[in-house]
């Protein structure tokens, strides 16, 4: 192997170390404690996880947090009524609605009723196209994307001038991941089903993005030799070496790509844990912001 491994882990452990700071220094300067909503709908068992997981890093930070849960038969008013009513909570800095919401709801209603200043999850529509905007800045980024940014920059990647590939372009990851990387200066192609000549794209790019949801579909010879490979993707793939029957793998075929790449993410372990500590970052800077009065 001659790719560097970005450590996902132990980044993301230093960002929750730099939240945790900045918590202390925010109650120091007569603050308030950060507080999170978090708002799940239904019984979906891996949103669950997620929420159990976001609230558990919050405690560990000294963050509040405010778990509502709802029926999957709440109605779309109730949905939103609770999103009101947490928008003119004092307590409550931001507000995180877990997706996907059951069918039936308008999740883009849910997510626009979101007050932007709340949007710690940055999927609010203004903050989305204040993203897009040139010479305007988003009040939050959406964190998984500026997880795969954040380990670029700590792990030495040059964004500057780079070319950028990006595969997937949904909202919650493509899209704003080509956008950030824009705000880098990166000269960004973004790929998705009907893009031709796949591989031929992915082997122009000095930083490549994969956000596709397809079991190792990014192959090692799809790889620039020295380039940033980020594997957002999370897949079970069978192993019947495991007690689950499967083990989780990501959009790049890792030991090939590990091959030819300058550096690149494990799955799991790289942007994985990133998440998380992004939604602390950006629930402190709601506290901080609704401080300072901005
Ligand atoms: P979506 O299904 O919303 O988007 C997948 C994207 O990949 C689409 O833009 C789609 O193109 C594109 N795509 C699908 N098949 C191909 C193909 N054969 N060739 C090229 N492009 C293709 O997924 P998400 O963005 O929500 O998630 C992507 C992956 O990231 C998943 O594995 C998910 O589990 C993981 N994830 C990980 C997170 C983390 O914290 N690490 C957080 C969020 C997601 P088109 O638009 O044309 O359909």
């Amino acid at each position: 192997m001659t790719a560097k491994i970005i450590d996902g882990k132990a980044i993301a452990e230093a960002v929750r170390l730099e939240v945790g700071e900045g918590v202390k220094r925010l109650a120091a300067a007569g603050g308030p404690a950060p507080g999170l909503a978090t708002v799940l709908v239904g019984d979906n068992p891996a949103s669950h996880t997620y929420v159990g997981a976001k609230r558990k890093a919050c405690a560990e930070l000294g963050i509040e947090s405010f778990g509502h849960y709802l029926a999957a038969t709440a109605t779309q008013d109730e949905v939103e009524s609770l999103v009101r009513t947490l928008n003119t909570d004092p307590k409550v800095h931001g507000i995180l609605v877990q997706l996907p919401l059951p069918a039936g709801l308008d999740e883009e209603a849910v997510l626009r009723s979101i007050s932007i200043e709340k949007d710690v999850d940055g999927f609010h529509p203004i903050n989305i196209g204040r993203l897009a905007q040139k010479g305007r800045e988003p009040l939050f980024v959406p964190c998984t994307p500026s997880g795969c940014i954040v380990l670029l920059k700590r792990a030495g990647a040059k964004l500057d001038g780079a070319n950028a590939v990006v595969v997937g372009r949904s909202n919650i990851v493509g899209m704003p991941a080509a956008l950030l990387l824009v705000k880098e200066n990166a000269t960004v192609t973004i790929c998705h089903s009907r893009t031709k000549d796949l591989a031929g794209v992915c082997r122009q790019a000095d930083i490549l993005i994969a956000a596709i949801g397809k079991t190792e579909m990014i192959r090692g010879d799809w790889i620039k030799p020295g380039a940033y490979v980020i594997d957002v993707g999370i897949n079970r793939k069978e192993d019947a070496s495991k007690k689950s029957g499967y083990r989780l793998v990501g959009d790049v075929a890792f030991d090939e790509a590990a091959e030819v790449a300058g550096a690149i993410t494990p799955v799991p372990g790289g942007v994985g844990p990133m998440t998380i500590a992004l939604l602390m970052q950006n629930t402190l800077r709601a506290a901080e912001r609704s401080f300072k009065g901005d």
